[in-house]
């Protein structure tokens, strides 16, 4: 029951890679937004040192004197690394661009890659009561990636619809059996979501028959289309689900939440 949802242990999911500008960001805060529309308690963890998700919510560089950062080298408590974001019960813990310099000074460290995993797991977590971690990835496949992979019960992977979307995907799939041979045999794909989907593109309808052929039940059915409200919302510090709630994006997120959770609730049951 490793991956079950248990009263303690909220399920922790990295959404990964390594490819930038393939919707991550964008995924973490608004799958975020609607895992709380559906009565979850969310934390997301900002892993990327350009620290979008944390813009995304409203959580500016000034506010963000304890980070992933200070989580990672154990310089600080949960406690003090988790904020609240503009979104009610979707808790975060903000980046900045200290991160960037992690992967080097963290080299020598023996516990390496198992610094997220040791955080996340202090006792003090089930004070909070989360039901979903969200990770959001850099775009590479460093050391702050792979700490998030050892973390995780699962991977969620973004798809940007266009061309070239699969060839990155080798690399991160031998990536992810690595982590599973090394530090965490039960490491799932939560399952790969295609993003900025345009219904009018050739392009985008080859992609997903590609996906759809070649990954099978790992594709999402909901698809996330390409939409301007999504792309709006960040700099108004929201995610579009509060942004403009009944536009194409923030259907689709609430769909892809939906589709998550009965995959959960499956496997618990
Ligand atoms: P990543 O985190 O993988 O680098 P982002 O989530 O930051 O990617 O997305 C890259 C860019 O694409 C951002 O400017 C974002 O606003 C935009 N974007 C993401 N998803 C959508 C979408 N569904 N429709 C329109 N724009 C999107
Ligand atoms: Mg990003």
């Amino acid at each position: 029951m490793s991956n079950g949802i248990s009263s303690q242990t909220p399920r922790i999911v990295a959404i990964a890679n390594q490819k930038g500008g393939v919707g991550k960001t964008t995924t973490a805060i608004n799958l975020g937004a609607a895992l709380v529309e559906q009565g979850k308690r969310v934390l997301l963890v900002d892993l990327d040192p350009q620290g979008n998700a944390s813009t995304g919510l409203g959580i500016e560089p000034d506010m963000r004197e304890n980070t992933t950062y200070e989580l990672l080298l154990d310089d600080a408590s949960l406690q003090d690394v988790i904020q609240e974001s503009s979104v009610r019960n979707l808790d975060i813990v903000p980046a900045t661009v200290d991160l960037s310099s992690a992967d080097i000074e963290l080299i020598s460290n023996e516990k390496r890659s198992h610094l997220l995993f040791d955080a996340l797991r202090q006792p003090a977590m089930s004070d909070y009561n989360y039901d979903y971690v969200l990770i959001d990835c850099p775009p590479s496949l460093n050391l702050l990636t792979v700490n998030a992979m050892v973390a995780s019960h699962s991977i969620l992977v973004p798809l940007q619809s266009e061309f070239f979307a699969l060839e990155g995907l080798s690399q991160l799939m031998l990536t992810i059996r690595e982590v599973r041979q090394t530090a965490n045999p039960d490491l799932r794909i939560e399952g790969i979501v295609l993003t900025m989907y345009d219904s009018r593109n050739n392009l985008s309808q080859q992609v997903e028959e590609d996906a759809r052929d070649n990954l099978g039940d790992l594709v999402f059915k909901t698809i996330i289309p390409r939409n301007v409200r999504v792309s709006e919302a960040p700099s108004f510090s929201m995610p579009v689900l509060e942004f403009d709630g009944t536009s194409k994006g923030a259907m689709a997120y609430r769909a892809l939440a939906d589709e998550l959770l009965k995959k959960h609730e499956r496997v618990a049951a």
